[in-house]
């Protein structure tokens, strides 16, 4: 069972940046209106994040580390509906079997917080405001050949910045804060999604970008498109959103790529984010572990939308 939660894990996580994404999905799906990460080398020798959601029951704190255990989806049905970043209930069982993990957590009504140990299942009492910190100390530590792949600390901090960034953007309303060995390195706080798109990806994209806006029907797409003026611009500014989940599709990255191509035949790499908004029982989102790969029901239509949606915003006057 060890070996089989070991080898589910691997799928899960692959750095540290893999157990931020899982651990702020969860502070998000509780309802945080703020979270904070905490950092030690890159994440790999401790990762803590606090929110100010909803907590876990000390009844339920448990549960909360097995696998299979979700407190978000009872049926089938809800598995087509879903609209909580997780619901496979695999995350904080994977991250367990690979590092040690610990949750303190305090609801609402309780009197106090309580504070779970995820190797021994201990429960003691603790101190803490209503909400929840998970702490995950030496990543692969089981595991030295996992661990052998890591980079330098820099490029695992880049990476836990970056999955922070994927979140900070589709969540403006929520304040963000990345502390690296008690600096803080990254603070985004809450405010409108223009304000967020300055703050994570600064001033020029801001400017030297389209807005996108198109409805078509039940589907949308809404974001903004990089100007190839965009010098400033990373290379890699591209964000793709499904319903608030952040998502890497090779449908949607060539419907843009084709709108630039159209419009503006240009060999730069586009900058953009967009964000698509579906039925969601149009879109798979459990296709992978990882939750970061989607299969669309009618994926022409999806790839034309975008296309046009980015068209629409580069030549508004062709459209
Ligand atoms: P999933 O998110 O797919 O349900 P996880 O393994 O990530 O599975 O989490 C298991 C359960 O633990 C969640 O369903 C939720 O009930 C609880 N949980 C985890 N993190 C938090 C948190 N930060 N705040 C409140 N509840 C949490
Ligand atoms: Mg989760």
């Amino acid at each position: 069972d060890e070996l089989i939660s070991q080898i589910a894990a691997g799928e899960v996580v692959e750095r540290p940046a893999s157990v931020v994404r899982e651990l702020v999905d969860n502070a998000l799906d509780a309802g945080a209106t703020r979270i904070a990460v905490r950092l030690i080398a890159g994440g790999v020798r401790s990762i803590v994040i606090e929110d100010d959601g909803q907590g876990i029951a000390a009844a339920e704190l448990p549960l909360a580390l097995r696998r299979h255990a979700t407190s978000k989806i009872g049926s089938l049905h809800d598995l087509e509906q879903v609209m909580t970043m997780g619901f496979r209930g695999e995350a904080l069982a994977a991250i367990g079997s690979i590092a040690e993990l610990s949750i303190t957590s305090r609801t609402m009504d309780a009197a106090h917080a309580q504070r779970i140990d995820g190797r021994t299942g201990e429960l003691q009492p603790a101190a803490r405001a209503v909400g929840t910190t998970v702490e995950v100390r030496e990543l692969f530590f089981s595991t030295p050949a996992r661990r052998k792949f890591l980079k330098s600390d820099a490029t695992e901090l880049a990476h836990c910045l970056e999955a922070v960034r994927r979140h900070a953007l589709a969540r403006p309303e929520v304040g963000f804060e990345v502390w690296h060995e008690g600096r803080l390195v990254e603070q985004w706080r809450p405010g409108d999604a223009q304000q967020r798109l300055r703050d994570v990806l600064g001033e020029a994209f801001a400017r030297d970008s389209r807005e996108v806006a198109l409805q078509l029907g039940p589907l949308s797409v809404r974001g903004r498109a990089g100007l190839p003026e965009t010098a400033r611009a990373r290379a890699d500014l591209q964000y793709v959103y499904v319903n608030g989940r952040h998502v890497r599709d090779r449908l949607l990255a060539h419907g843009v790529r084709a709108a630039y191509e159209d419009v503006l035949h240009g060999s730069r790499q586009p900058s953009y984010v967009l964000f698509m908004e579906i039925a969601p029982e149009r879109v798979d989102v459990n296709v992978h572990p990882t939750k970061t790969e989607v299969r669309f029901r009618d994926s022409r239509e999806v790839h034309q939308a975008v296309r046009r949606a980015v068209e629409a915003a580069l030549a508004p006057s062709r459209t």
